[in-house]
């Protein structure tokens, strides 16, 4: 019995050591994603990480003020907030939100209900908070890639994030949402600016650390931006002068085949599997919508092998897509060393049954969650320092946020050790949780901009 078993997790480490990332291999990432940024700037047609210039200017001077709306839409959840800003970096902003959860029919819908549902939303929230809507300006965030003019004009260059709402690619959402408004009666909403998340996250850190110049999100999704010289900027016009945001995007590295040396037959099966397949592929290997689901393709060949749950039910694993989510990983991670309690709760919603499962079955899901785990922080690690090397920073300060990192026990703290060990020597950065960067980040904006245009 005891050798069977000690085969048995020798096995399930064997098959595991396919999610290992090399030294060599990490190096390879860094430098491959500094081309991808370079090439994005310079030629965005040929480059999977597009490099999208925001229009965001200037950082916040601390000094915005007033009550501002704002919309944070792709993420874990839609959310609508009042934000207020006080007009000074010491004072609190104090935040009013609420979520409304967005259907899965209306996810895949016409864009036209997305946006009524937003709008919609909106005039629930208000109602129910008492605040008169006229004469309100509106930050949006809008956390999917889009092709910028201005602050206020964003076209739609594909969805992520198991959205596909037709009828709203290539189209200005700004326009989309002013209709929708306009429907609800809501026309006295002004909408300031359109924003990604990566920015809001930037923004919000500025307010209290004017060093911040790289917006980091680990959640749903996984995207940077970071401060760039306009004249780095081709996309722009040459007399452009000063700094702006730039959205990388770079969830979509990999889309060129860069990633194709390190990856598995289970991330080929979850992009497969996916409404968006040989896209995203960076993001698909790092963020919260896809760890669950390549967790689940590596405990079925655990399966098929026969080493994990023999006797146990786990028609569910086998028949629902999503059983594994991301925040089971988070859960059966934060078991103490050579508990199980957690691990078997998350088996419990897993399987959908409380039967109770063998330590070897405990072992073997730690290990896998363990793994998958490990190597996004691996791979964000080697994009992270890609983008702080090209960007010669020697001393950086990375705001960061996202459901993923904020619930996962070690993500921040395994991260940035690869990032150190792969920056070598003369480089510091400091990794700063920025809190509701979506909100605070839409509301700064709308404050910036509500303001140049009185
Ligand atoms: C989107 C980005 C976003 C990121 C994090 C990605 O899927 O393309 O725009 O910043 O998710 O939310
Ligand atoms: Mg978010």
């Amino acid at each position: 019995m005891q050798s069977t078993d000690s085969s048995i997790r020798a096995g399930i480490k064997e098959i595991c050591s396919d999610l290992h990332i090399s030294n060599e291999q990490a190096h390879l990432v860094r430098k491959s994603m500094s081309l991808a940024l370079e090439q994005g700037l310079n030629h965005p047609g040929s480059s999977s990480v597009k490099c999208l210039p925001t229009f965001v200017r200037n950082m916040p001077s601390g000094q915005e003020k007033g009550k501002y709306l704002a919309l944070d839409l792709g993420g874990t959840n839609f959310r609508v907030l009042v934000v207020e800003l006080f007009g000074s970096p010491q004072k609190q902003p104090l935040i009013t939100v609420r979520k409304y959860p967005i259907p899965v029919e209306v996810r895949s819908g016409s864009g036209e209900q997305l946006f009524d549902h937003i709008a919609s939303s909106i005039m629930n929230f208000l109602s129910e908070i008492h605040l008169n809507p006229d004469n309100l300006a509106l930050g949006f965030t809008f956390s999917f890639p889009c092709e910028q003019s201005k602050l206020t004009s964003a076209k739609l260059t594909q969805w992520t994030k198991g959205f596909s709402c037709s009828g709203v690619v290539g189209e200005d959402i700004c326009t989309l949402l002013r209709a929708s408004l306009d429907k609800q009666g809501l026309e006295g909403i002004r909408i300031c600016a359109l924003l990604n998340d990566t920015t809001g996250c930037l923004l919000s850190c500025s307010l209290r650390e004017s060093r911040c110049q790289v917006g980091l999100i680990v959640g749903t999704g996984c995207n940077a931006c970071y401060v760039e010289n306009c004249q780095n900027i081709k996309a722009l016009p040459d007399e452009l002068e000063g700094d702006m945001v730039v959205n990388t995007e770079w969830g979509a590295f990999g889309e060129l085949g860069e990633l194709d040396f390190i990856r598995t037959k289970w991330d080929r099966v979850v992009d497969q599997e996916s409404i968006n397949p040989g896209k995203q592929i960076f993001e698909k290997m790092i963020s919260g919508m896809y760890l669950g689901a390549l967790v689940r393709q590596v405990l079925l060949e655990l399966v098929s092998q026969g080493s994990l749950f023999q006797g146990v039910n786990h028609q569910r694993l086998i028949c629902c897509q999503d059983a594994f989510e991301t925040r089971h990983i988070c859960e059966v991670e934060n078991d103490p060393l050579g508990e199980n309690d957690r691990c078997r709760m998350a088996m419990t919603e897993v399987l959908g049954h409380s039967q109770i499962i063998s330590p070897t079955d405990c072992y073997a899901i730690r290990l896998v969650c363990e793994e998958v785990s490990r190597r996004a922080c691996m791979v964000l690690a080697a994009g992270v320092a890609g983008l702080l090397r090209r960007l010669h920073l020697k001393d950086a300060v990375i705001a960061v946020d996202g459901t993923l990192i904020r619930c996962h026990p070690l993500f921040t703290l395994i991260m940035s050790k690869k990032i150190t060990q792969l920056m070598g020597e003369g480089y510091k950065f400091e990794l700063r949780l920025a809190r509701d960067g979506s909100g605070l980040g839409a509301a700064i904006m709308a404050a910036v901009q509500a303001k140049s245009n009185e």
